[in-house]
């Protein structure tokens, strides 16, 4: 069985905890590999071998940790698909898909080799007689990143690129479900040729992240993951005096406008709703049609495309989605669906009963369509994580407005119409955090910020982009004047510059 370890200062490090998760291929249900979960001593060992490599680091030039950085993206490129098979090998998703989250991974670290021109500060001359000031931004020292499942490869390239190009040192606590991918991209990195110790990987689970929230030489928190424990992390982290930006679930709706084009809004639903079995923190879970006869035309469409859905393993080329994460998840997402039945939604395509022949131990659910979903309804209120659309029906655009501004997630949302104005006006109005005109997953690339508002983050910073490069720093302020006027005198005024 293949091991998955630490990987501290440079080298691979084996927890002694005497405790291991197992992985699993969730296509066929086999045990993958046996992950090492740290404890808290070796957490501990982690942040003082981030917290000795930081000074050095903090003082390599910033053109220089660029250099590392433009390696580290041709490392990447040159290794895109090996890292998809690694991601699906582990989460489920298609090849294709895997690609894709690779490519997003590797836009971030494209910005972050622009480093040295970000931590440019600004000068200003005479602020007062012969007085100068200037402002520049400076790394903080450990700051650690704990990721999710969902895109094993992603996700972590959002947080430490940018972090370690700021000149910090970083600790990475990624998914216990699918390692397998960030180890192969840390390799990577390593091979990138930057210092010893300036990532570090720890395999665990709460015990490893309590650590991290906790430990006093830990500067800064990074999260992506469930509600729930995005708030416990920020709830935590900030008590312990660390700056924290915690992202958390998601229930993203698509207005369908009657003037939509329904076939574009349709299949942009398809992908939006049920690529990566809808385990996408921006996949559309809700459809909002306006008026009953768009909702009437937007079923008669989404009904023969998810009864067609091509549900297989990664290695299956012509598969539209894969399985979702684990066993109990699976469990879960049906439970979902019963509960919706149960609750009064109408139910047009059931996904419970899909079965794919040689996989009968995979993780799959088949796509599931709700009709005459209400906002009362748990499978509304509730992040389900699963290829599961709902659709509920609106009578004008101000009832859809409402809904989604009283939703308690924020994170994405999209509007399919052909009219500027009600577009415009719906970018204007909405409580979202990022927003799709004619777009379903409006996921901001690398130079613009990604974040959320409500409860789908905690904390003031978005991810990655220039929201980034502010989290992982601080601002310094200096103030400089020359020898004339110092020896004449104490002054006791609040010093003005009159
Ligand atoms: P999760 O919250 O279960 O796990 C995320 C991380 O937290 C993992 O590293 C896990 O080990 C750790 N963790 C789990 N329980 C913990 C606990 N009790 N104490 C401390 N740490 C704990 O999330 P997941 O199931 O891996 O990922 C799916 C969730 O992530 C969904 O809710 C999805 O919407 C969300 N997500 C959000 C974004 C975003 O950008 N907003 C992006 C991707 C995923």
């Amino acid at each position: 069985m293949k091991k998955i370890n630490n990987a501290i200062g440079g080298r691979e490090v084996v927890s002694n905890s005497g405790r291991v998760a197992p992985v699993f291929n969730p296509a066929t249900g086999e045990q993958v590999a046996e992950l090492g979960l740290s404890s808290a001593a070796e957490v501990a060992d982690a942040i003082a071998v981030a917290k000795a490599a930081f000074p050095a680091w903090r003082d390599t030039p910033p053109l220089k940790r660029a250099r590392f950085m433009f390696r580290f993206k041709e490392l990447l490129t040159e290794n895109t698909d090996a890292i998809a098979r690694a991601i699906s090998a582990e989460h489920g998703k298609t090849h294709d898909d895997a690609l894709g989250e690779v490519a997003r991974g590797i836009e971030v670290v494209e910005f972050a080799c622009g480093i040295p021109h970000l931590l440019k500060g600004e000068f200003a001359r005479n602020v007062g007689p012969a007085i100068d000031s200037y402002c520049d931004r400076q790394p903080l020292g450990v700051v650690a990143g704990i990721t999710p499942f969902n895109f094993p490869a992603m996700v972590p390239l959002w947080m430490y690129p940018i972090s370690v190009a700021c000149g910090n040192t970083f600790i990475l606590k990624p998914s216990e479900r699918d390692p397998s991918a960030v180890m192969f991209v840390y390799d990577l990195f390593r091979q990138a040729g930057f210092p010893e110790g300036v990532l570090n990987v720890v395999h665990g689970d709460k015990e490893a992240v309590d650590v991290l929230l906790k430990h006093p030489d830990v500067k800064a928190i990074s999260f992506v993951g469930s509600t729930p424990i995005a708030e416990y992390v920020y709830s935590t982290g900030t008590a312990h005096g660390k700056r924290v930006q915690a992202l958390g679930g998601a229930k993203n709706h698509m207005i369908i406008m009657p003037d939509a084009d329904m076939d574009q809004a349709a299949d942009a639903l398809m992908g939006a709703g049920y690529g990566s079995a809808g385990e996408r923190c921006m996949a559309i879970s809700v459809a909002v049609p306006i008026g009953e006869k768009t909702a009437d035309a937007l079923v008669e469409k989404l009904i023969p495309r998810v009864e067609a859905l091509k549900i297989g393993p990664a290695t299956d080329k012509s598969a539209d989605m894969g399985p979702v994460i684990t066993e109990a998840h699976k469990r879960k997402v049906l439970r979902y669906i019963d509960q919706g039945v149960k609750e009064g939604a109408k139910l047009l395509v059931d996904g419970r009963g899909f079965s794919l022949q040689g996989y009968e131990n995979g993780y799959f659910v088949g796509g599931t369509l709700f009709d005459r979903v209400t906002k009362d309804m748990t499978i509304y209120k509730e992040e389900i994580f699963g290829p599961v659309l709902s659709v509920v029906r609106a009578k004008g655009y101000e009832e859809a407005l409402t809904l989604i501004n009283e939703h308690e997630y924020g994170n994405g949302t999209a509007i399919f119409t052909r009219d500027g104005d009600a577009a415009r006006a719906f970018a204007d109005r909405i409580e979202v955090g990022m927003v799709g005109i004619n777009v379903p997953i409006p996921v901001p690339v690398a130079y613009f910020s990604f974040g959320g508002w409500k409860r789908s983050l905690f904390g003031d910073h978005s991810i990655y982009g220039p929201e980034g490069v502010r989290f992982n720093t601080r601002m310094k302020t200096v103030t400089t004047r020359w020898p004339a006027g110092i020896k004449d005198g104490a002054v006791f005024t609040f010093p003005s510059l009159d």
